[in-house]
């Protein structure tokens, strides 16, 4: 197969920052057929590369990019099995849109992923990072994850209990940049309406919402009557990319458990809102501990903290990667330096090679 690689593309229009960054070599990805002659072609072989989804979740903090960026437009949700009335499961490629794959799930009255409707990316970034909205992770309907090793060209199935899903974190994660592994689909099994499907209501915000704003019956609630709460919510606190450049939330909620105890925490902080997860592990919102050092609608020239919402950080028209990527240590700093808590970054970082 004779692959045709662009060269010198400005990744501005590839990414939701709107970050300017020339890629030294540029490859649409459609088949999987692609991978295997890419792979073993000398230009891939003496250069560093990295998989782009649709940019929303990753900060190019260098001009150039000498790299080869392989952007992942893999089409197709494929029905694979009704393995029992009441599931349907989805084998989806891994460069379909994932509010396209909330589209599908609701236009067939399949559910399990309507918590998360609305969240940018691709499906095969997905379980990277196992996203997760409103008490619901993906890793909650993943079958496995099919992927090609980047090594060597072949293909494998990692299963869900290999994919080791954690809060935000994943193998694909910690293999760095989504590892030496493409991922190329992902299998997910979804509740048929009508089958014993049980909404996850679970999240105050979202049952105020169905309830107050919506005027539903708590105990009526369908599949898109909890999209459509999740969507009003989002939309409310999320600024969109195409109007304000942004990559979501910058950091990840920590975890106490592992940085501080929870009673020292609370103690030390008692004004600061802290949540019990399913796991039974605490979680503190990362934007209340930045908006409470004093971020939150902070703005300097280009770059600033969304007024919004103190976990996002915003171009407002011409900001350099490096700008932003200072504007983030400067936030890390000072949550450190009032709670003692490090953040962790939940987008990728391109400081270039
Ligand atoms: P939010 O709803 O203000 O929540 C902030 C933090 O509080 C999150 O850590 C959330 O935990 C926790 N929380 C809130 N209500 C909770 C409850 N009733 N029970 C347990 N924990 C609760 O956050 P937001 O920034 O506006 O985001 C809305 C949702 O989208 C959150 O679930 C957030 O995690 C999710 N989100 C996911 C990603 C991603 O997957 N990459 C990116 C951005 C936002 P959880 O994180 O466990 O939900």
């Amino acid at each position: 197969m004779h692959l045709t690689l662009e060269e010198h593309i400005d990744l501005q229009p590839h990414n939701t920052f709107h970050l300017p960054c020339t890629a030294r070599y540029f490859l649409r990805i459609h088949h999987i057929t692609q991978l295997p002659p890419l792979i073993h072609s000398p230009l891939f072989q003496s250069h560093p590369h990295l998989i782009l989804g649709s940019g929303s979740n990753i900060l190019f903090a260098t001009p150039e990019y000498d790299s080869i960026v392989l952007k992942n437009e893999i089409p197709g949700i494929e029905p694979i099995s009704s393995t029992t009335p009441a599931h349907t499961t989805l084998k989806v490629s891994s460069g379909v849109l994932w509010t396209s794959l909330v589209d599908y799930c609701l236009t067939h009255q399949l559910g399990g992923i309507e918590n998360l409707a609305l969240i940018p990316g691709t499906v095969g970034a997905a379980p990277v990072q196992n996203v997760g909205a409103y008490g619901v992770e993906i890793a909650s309907v993943v079958d496995s994850v099919e992927v090609v090793d980047l090594r060597t060209g072949e293909t494998r199935v990692v299963s869900n209990q290999e994919c080791e899903f954690g809060y935000r974190d994943s193998i694909f994660k910690r293999g760095g940049r989504g590892g030496e592994w493409f991922i190329t689909a992902v299998r997910i099994t979804l509740t048929n309406a009508g089958h014993g499907y049980v909404p996850n209501t679970m999240y105050g915000s979202v049952r105020e919402t169905l309830e107050q704003d919506m005027g539903i019956d708590i105990d009526r609630v369908s599949i898109q009557d909890v999209a459509k709460a999740v969507c009003r919510l989002r939309r409310r606190k999320l600024p969109d990319p195409q109007v304000l450049g942004n990559a979501g939330s910058f950091f990840v909620n920590p975890l106490l458990q592992g940085q501080m105890s929870e009673e020292s925490f609370v103690q030390r902080h008692p004004g600061v809102l802290v949540f019990r997860r399913g796991d039974g592990r605490m979680v503190v919102p990362a934007g209340e501990l930045i908006e409470a050092c004093g971020w939150k609608g902070w703005r300097a020239s280009c770059t600033g903290v969304y007024e919004a919402h103190a976990l996002i950080l915003v171009n407002y028209g011409g900001a350099k990667g490096k700008e932003v990527l200072e504007l983030a240590g400067r936030i890390s700093d000072s949550v450190w330096d009032w709670f003692g808590i490090r953040l962790r970054t939940e987008i990728t970082i391109i400081l270039g090679q």
